[in-house]
């Protein structure tokens, strides 16, 4: 019999996996799917991935290379993970190598034998065990260190070697090589705490989601949990995580980046009697790889992380969650541009384990596949405990005169709040002290070089900063163009905001929340301690400050511009809006003070607010998936979006241009292609962009139409010459 051929996946650009011979002298045994192994690849070795093994192969013999070394006994990528992945590299076209490795912490991309450092150690194998009886005479070293080891079976580290043997590792190290002693990696997940917080009564609603949930755990169930801010959705989580752990089985929690805070990850180690895995960006590979370890090793009951959590190893599967699940952050936006939400589902199915996906404003997605049968509808309509939800005031500003954006009405119900010793919150979602700089003497605006884009005045770091590529200049004196020193900023950012309300409220605490007052680590920590301590009055910020947190003495919200996302070019702006405008208001009045949240806006007939001013969630997604429906978009319809960019200023657009061509001719059984149209933003960081749509009404229509174009769109001449790529059900446009 020939030789097996090894399918090997490998960390590039190109959409297959690769045949290798196996190493010379492997044990066929070793050859199992999901292990890393080394490979020559051009000129240089690479860690690529065992998917599967073959008898079969294109390449002639005679090319057929032959694999260096495998990496591991245990394979890294469960069976599970690489259908998972396998599926997902084929959904969203992206190629499978990057996917697959993309999945692992750095740490195995880039090391054949990573260490955790911290948690090196060493125990006697069974033959170790068994050896012990055997003269070691000439060997004292060796003896005196097998002594060691038998008193203590649970394993030594590297600090308790020192302290008792001088020069241990080239000893230890021929013990290795006899087979007697093995080194164990431990993660240092600090152990459940002595003294768990014991749960709250649940609320009716709470308690009959969590029978609901927990009489299905053991089989896939997708439920959507739809519960205001607020209503205690968390404790839901928490409850049915309980019986999970129980069950010695593990959950899996998936947050949005903004929402992983540590108040969040306390919370849950206060509760659970188990250890907790978190898993999020900030981590270094390191830390990284023991969360990975401790999730592995079934040791972790809970990982809790951002998007890319979706891909931990979970030896005991048992739940998995998706809070927040209409956030943004759960897709990626580059590179490998998958919906953690949508794989997550899929896993869960997969797994054959229930999965919640939670929110306050459901996506439009989600809901449709409530309607279509497809999950289950389970919700919280109260809040828990004693808070009511804030009454809704939509002030007109048409006419008005403001005062750095703020209302008459707004400055005096600010007034109000703060003599009652209540916080305020105000929320602006645009950073910086104003949008455009403009010369008043000749009508001259500071622009991007690079992009087709205003620069932000940054005044407290005298800097016109682009938020686009990040390119930065100090703040001109006087106009570049006339020489005029009358420069004009013009619209609000936060930080003239800010400056206006330390001048109209000079006895206030004011606290700025947006990127840049938190850019240095630890600072947003700070700044929430600061808010909770009740050392502010008023809080000021970007959308950082409308997710995930409680606010208990905010008894105010204002919103100063609600009108951006009523009137968008991407058609899911309005849905965005009217999900932060409720987020944000989920901020206010708590427990004994009710709340009141006042939106200001030019368009207050507008039906969105009217129905969100209602707390109707439910009608203002109704007229959201009627407009959908009607203009054949998502959740309708599967779209896929082709994107381009080039240094020349045609270039995009005529590559796309021929990637249409390049279609042929669509029937009416085929997608419609839409475009290319320059993107909404031309030109960024330099480069002209370019863009053009595929939409269908079936989803494996668009499937099967995208897997044959694209293997047309890289045989085109241009492919090379432009950057492209394609994302499957965009949530930008
Ligand atoms: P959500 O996740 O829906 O925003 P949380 O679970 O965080 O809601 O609950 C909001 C607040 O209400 C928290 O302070 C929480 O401790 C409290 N809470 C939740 N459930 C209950 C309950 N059954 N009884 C009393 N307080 C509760
Ligand atoms: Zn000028
Ligand atoms: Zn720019």
């Amino acid at each position: 019999m020939s030789e097996p051929v090894l399918q090997i996946a490998i960390p590039t650009p190109l959409r297959r996996l690769f045949d290798y011979r196996p190493p010379a002298g492997a044990d066929p045994a070793a050859l199992q799917a999901g292990i890393r192994i080394h490979v020559p690849f051009g000129h240089r070795q690479v860690i690529g991935l065992l998917t599967g093994i073959t008898q079969t192969t294109e390449v002639p013999q005679h090319k057929l290379k032959r694999a260096t070394a495998v990496l591991d006994s245990v394979p890294v990528l469960s069976a599970e993970l690489l259908e998972l992945l396998g599926w997902a590299s084929r959904y969203y076209q992206h190629p499978i190598g990057e996917v697959m490795l993309n999945a692992l912490p750095a740490l195995l991309r880039r090391e054949a034998q990573p260490v955790w450092r911290g948690s090196e150690h060493w125990q006697l194998t069974p033959a170790g065990i068994a050896a012990i009886n055997e003269g070691l005479k000439r060997a004292p070293k060796q003896a005196a260190l097998l002594a060691t080891l038998r008193a203590r079976p649970e394993g030594i580290n590297a600090a308790e070697l020192d302290s008792e043997h001088l020069n241990w590792r080239p000893v230890l190290k021929k013990l290795i090589d006899k087979g007697w002693v093995e080194m164990n990696l431990r993660s240092t997940l600090p152990p459940p705490s002595a003294n768990l917080l014991q749960p709250p009564a649940l609320t009716s609603a709470q308690r009959a989601a969590v029978e609901q949930l927990a009489g299905q755990l053991g089989q896939f169930h997708c439920s959507l949990l739809d519960g205001v801010t607020g209503s205690g959705k968390t404790e839901v989580y928490l409850q049915l995580i309980e019986r999970v752990i129980a069950a010695g089985r593990q959950a899996l929690v998936l947050v949005p980046e903004i929402g992983l805070t540590p108040q969040l990850v306390e919370r849950f180690r206060a509760r659970l009697n188990t250890p907790v895995a978190v898993l999020h960006s900030a981590l270094n590979d390191q830390e990284r790889y023991a969360a990975w370890l401790a999730a592995r090793q079934g040791e972790a009951g809970v990982i809790i992380g951002t998007r890319s959590a979706l891909f931990s190893p979970l030896p005991n599967p048992g739940l998995i969650i998706i809070d927040e699940e209409h956030d943004l952050s759960f897709k990626q936006q580059d590179g490998f541009r998958y919906s953690a939400r949508d794989l997550a589902v899929l896993r869960a199915q997969k797994l054959d384990i229930p999965i919640v996906l939670g929110s306050a404003t459901p996506s439009l997605e989600s809901l449709h596949n409530v309607r279509q049968g497809r999950y289950q509808h389970l919700s919280l309509p109260e809040r828990a405990g004693a808070a009511v939800f804030p009454r809704f005031i939509i002030q007109d500003v048409r006419g008005q005169k403001l005062e750095h954006g703020l209302s008459a009405q707004l400055l005096a119900r600010m007034q109000q709040h703060l003599d009652q010793h209540s916080q305020v919150l105000l929320f602006l979602n645009r950073r910086g002290f104003a949008p455009v700089l403009m010369c008043h003497a000749c009508g001259w605006h500071a622009r991007c070089a690079r992009c087709d884009a205003h620069l932000t005045v940054h005044r407290g770091q005298h800097k016109l900063r682009c938020h686009h590529c990040g390119s930065e200049q100090r703040l001109p004196g006087a106009c570049p163009e006339c020489q005029t020193e009358d420069l004009l900023p013009m619209g609000l950012g936060t930080e003239r905001v800010e400056e206006a309300l330390q001048a109209r409220f000079p006895d206030a605490r004011i606290i700025r929340i947006d990127r840049d007052t938190t850019r240095r680590k630890g600072a947003l920590q700070e700044l929430l301690r600061q808010i909770h301590a009740g050392e502010a009055d008023i809080l000021l910020g970007t959308q950082m400050l409308a997710k995930g947190h409680h606010f208990p003495e905010v008894t105010l919200v204002g919103m100063l511009d609600a009108d951006y996302g009523l009137y968008s070019a991407d058609f899911r702006a309005s849905e965005r809006m009217g999900q932060l405008i409720l987020q944000v208001a989920g901020r206010a009045g708590r427990a004994e003070r009710p709340g009141e949240v006042m939106i200001q806006t030019h368009h207050p007939d507008n039906p969105l607010l009217a129905q969100l001013a209602a707390h109707d969630y439910p009608a203002f997604a109704e007229t959201l998936l009627q407009e959908r429906a009607q203009a054949e978009l998502p959740p309708y319809a599967s779209l896929a979006l082709i994107r381009a960019e080039a240094v020349d200023p045609r270039a995009a657009l005529d590559f796309l241009q021929a990637a249409r061509q390049a279609a042929g001719p669509t029937g009416s059984d085929q997608p419609l292609l839409l475009g290319p149209v320059p993107s909404p933003m031309e030109r960024r960081a330099g480069r002209y962009r370019a863009q053009l749509l595929v939409q269908s009404g079936d989803r494996q229509t668009l499937q099967r139409f995208l897997q044959h174009w694209l293997v047309r769109i890289e045989q085109l001449p241009d492919s090379r010459r432009v950057r492209w790529s394609v994302d499957v059900d965009p949530l930008e446009m």
